[in-house]
């Protein structure tokens, strides 16, 4: 006889393990399925840190989001018992009119965050790694740091396991069939009946969400470990987590030497370079590590050391690069979750609520109008025009 659950949640990475774990802290009764093992090298969900910040310079209506995300944070290592989200402060660097300094400066404004601007000497004083040009400055988001993928998904697992979730692994599933009573979700190794499914799949988002096939872009991300010539300036709490906005040459982010293989920098979204997510991650090559190189030759020369490690990982994009969290336009027993454009990390303890919300009432309290497919249609339909 097939099991008759309230909701299933297809992937089990950052933003699956999350809704898994609210929704048995409800206590609903919930499967989890994920193709892999937790935090496995082909997911976006590895590598040891993940970038926090609140004054978002993407857009201010992201903070609301970010404040709650804060919140069940804490709640998470509250329940874990252990440290998940370390605050190193963030600074974000660029010339004053840049993207990153001045909407970093906008949203803190609109949402009166605490936040500080400081002068090129003044950084050269309190963060001597940073290099910054003549006409550089700098905005310290003191509530910003870093938290630990890995031992969120795993500890948002834990605590799904220990409230009743189902939770299987190294099981793929193939389709997923909408009814009126629900959906029917298919695998190899079973069929299983559902009120309601959360899609969470990552980079696989649009095999198992046609309405995404055309639009959700799985690229090649590149990050490398750097030992640092200067072990003093780069130590967590002298060195804060950054991001630096190069212009036309995009934007670049690194955090302090947190564990053995030291400073870890990348560029965001790489060289935007599509990938098929059924195939291994293309190794790092030559171009990778020399634009890495170089960047933290010119940019951070105390932590440029010999390169220690360099790996390959995923961003999902979708056109707006924002996220989408809502109802499937094909049936309301659908949840969708995106994989949230390379910058979803630090949502994943509301995300994970959102999609809870979502599954069980149809709707959320929290602030994603934004993040509908209704919103999507009217940015492609902007572009188009
Ligand atoms: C190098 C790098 C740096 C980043 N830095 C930051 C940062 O500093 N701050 C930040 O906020 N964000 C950052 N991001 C983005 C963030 O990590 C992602 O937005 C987030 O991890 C996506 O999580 P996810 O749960 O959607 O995907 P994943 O964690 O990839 O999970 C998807 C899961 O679905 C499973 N799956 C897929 N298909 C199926 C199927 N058919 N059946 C069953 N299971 C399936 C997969 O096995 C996988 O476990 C970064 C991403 C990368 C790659």
């Amino acid at each position: 006889m097939t099991t008759q659950y309230d909701v299933a949640v297809v992937g089990l990475g950052a933003m699956g393990s999350a809704a898994v774990a609210f929704l048995a802290a409800r206590g609903v009764k919930v499967i989890g399925i994920d193709a892999y093992h937790p935090a496995h090298a082909l997911s976006s969900s590895h590598g040891d840190s993940r970038l926090i910040r609140l004054g978002y310079f993407e857009d201010p209506s992201y903070v609301p989001l970010l404040q709650r995300a804060y919140q069940n944070w804490r709640a998470l290592e509250a329940g874990l018992r252990t440290n998940v989200l370390e605050i190193t402060g963030v600074l974000q660097i660029g010339a004053p009119d840049s993207k990153i300094v001045s909407g970093t400066r906008a949203s803190c404004a609109m949402h009166g965050l605490a936040h500080e601007v400081l002068d090129r000497e003044e950084t050269a004083r309190r963060f001597p790694v940073f290099q910054l040009d003549q006409n550089e400055i700098a905005v310290l988001d003191p509530q910003g740091g870093y938290l630990r993928p890995e031992t969120a998904v795993m500890g948002y697992l834990k605590l799904a396991a220990e409230d009743g979730a189902v939770l299987h692994f190294g099981e793929r599933v193939t389709s997923i069939d909408p009814d009126d009573a629900g959906v029917t979700i298919r695998s190899a190794e079973g069929t299983y009946r559902s009120r309601k499914v959360i899609v969470a799949t990552g980079s696989w988002i649009a095999e198992l969400v046609p309405e995404l096939r055309e639009h959700a872009v799985p690229i090649r991300q590149v990050v490398a470990w750097y030992q640092p010539r200067d072990g003093f300036v780069t130590q967590p709490g002298r060195m804060p987590c950054f991001l630096r906005d190069e212009g036309d040459e995009g934007s670049y982010f690194g955090f302090p030497a947190i564990g053995v293989d030291g400073v870890k920098v990348g560029r965001h979204a790489h060289f935007r370079e599509p990938i098929d997510p059924n195939q291994p991650n293309p190794p790092v090559n030559d171009t990778d590590t020399a634009l890495l190189d170089g960047f933290i030759g010119r940019r951070l020369p105390a932590a440029a050391g010999t390169r220690a490690n360099a790996t390959t990982c995923r961003y999902t994009m979708l056109p707006s690069e924002d996220f989408l969290l809502d109802l499937a336009p094909s049936s309301s027993n659908i949840v969708v979750a995106s994989p949230c454009s390379g910058h979803g990390f630090k949502f994943t303890s509301v995300v994970g609520e959102i999609l809870a919300d979502l599954a069980l009432d149809g709707g959320s309290k929290l602030p994603i109008g934004a993040f509908s497919f209704d919103a999507m249609r009217r940015y492609l339909n902007g572009r188009a025009s």
